[in-house]
């Protein structure tokens, strides 16, 4: 398969590319749920994110008292039983640091890192018809 190209431009103008099966644009609480599965299919995937490390919009949104409304096991991953074993939230109401920690046990229980790429964001993706090939181009970030 590898029908997908990711093409990284440096400040220094050097480009490099690497071919995948699938990419995915984030590393917040959807997308590290689709890495997984698409891996365990056996294809060859990378997860892109601008930020410095999992959690999307919990890694973004850090302000003092900022926290989930919502009651319950926040962020369920059905994925691997294992996962809740190791694992139990202190309140009902989870906190950004506990949801943040949450999503960071999830990726390291999963061994998902190695399959994310941090600080580089996704400039644009397109299909190329001729080549049959989807091409995604990114660019590190100023702060990563
Ligand atoms: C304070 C707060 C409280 C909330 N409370 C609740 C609640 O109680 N219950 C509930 O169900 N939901 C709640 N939500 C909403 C919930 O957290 C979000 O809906 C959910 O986290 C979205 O996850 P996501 O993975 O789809 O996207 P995001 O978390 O937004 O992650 C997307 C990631 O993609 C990256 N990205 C995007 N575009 C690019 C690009 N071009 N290149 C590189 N990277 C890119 C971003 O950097 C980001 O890290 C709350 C949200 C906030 C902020």
């Amino acid at each position: 398969m590898n029908r997908t190209t990711i093409g990284a431009s440096g400040g220094n103008g050097v480009h490099a590319t690497a071919k995948f099966d699938a990419v995915v644009i984030g590393a917040g609480v959807a997308e590290l749920y689709q890495l997984y599965p698409l891996r365990e299919f056996g294809l060859h995937v990378r997860a892109i994110d601008a930020a410095l490390g999992v959690g999307g919009t919990r890694y973004w949104n850090r302000y003092p008292g900022a926290r989930v409304d919502s009651e319950g096991y926040v962020y369920p991953y059905i994925l691997s039983e294992s996962l809740y074993k190791g694992w139990s939230r202190s309140e009902k109401c989870l906190s950004q640091p506990e949801i943040e920690r949450w999503l960071n046990y999830v990726a390291d229980e999963l061994d998902l890192r190695k399959d994310i790429q941090f600080g580089m964001t996704v400039q644009s993706a397109h299909f190329n018809e001729a080549a049959e090939r989807s091409v995604v181009a990114i660019n590190k970030c100023p702060s990563g």
